[in-house]
């Protein structure tokens, strides 16, 4: 179970006019040890499409959604960079003489 804060803002304000999305934002937020589960979407593991949608809206009116998230839900939306695959051999260059398998001018 998650803690909550309730905070107060002007609705003509330009948070209070996002405060809808920023309430389905997090009651899409998974509970804590669980950051795979929604807590209102049974049938989708999160993100859900709910919290990705209230996301995108959150986004475009310029908040930054890492102030808005969890920080034990930050590696799941973000992942860490982990250590590059190792670098595949690059392919022999094509051999010219190949590229000219066209027919002979009749
Ligand atoms: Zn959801």
């Amino acid at each position: 179970m998650r803690l909550w804060r309730t905070l107060v803002v002007a609705a003509d304000s330009p948070l209070g006019r996002v405060a809808p999305m920023l309430d389905e934002l997090t009651a899409h937020l998974p509970p804590p040890n669980q950051p795979w589960a929604c807590s209102l979407c049974s049938t989708e593991s999160w993100p859900c499409s709910r919290f990705d949608q209230a996301a995108h809206h959150l986004r475009r009116a310029g908040l930054r959604l890492s102030d808005l998230i969890p920080l034990d839900l930050h590696p799941r939306l973000w992942p860490p960079p982990g250590p590059r695959p190792p670098q595949q051999p690059a392919p022999p260059p094509a051999r010219p003489d190949l590229d000219e398998e066209r027919p002979p001018d009749g």
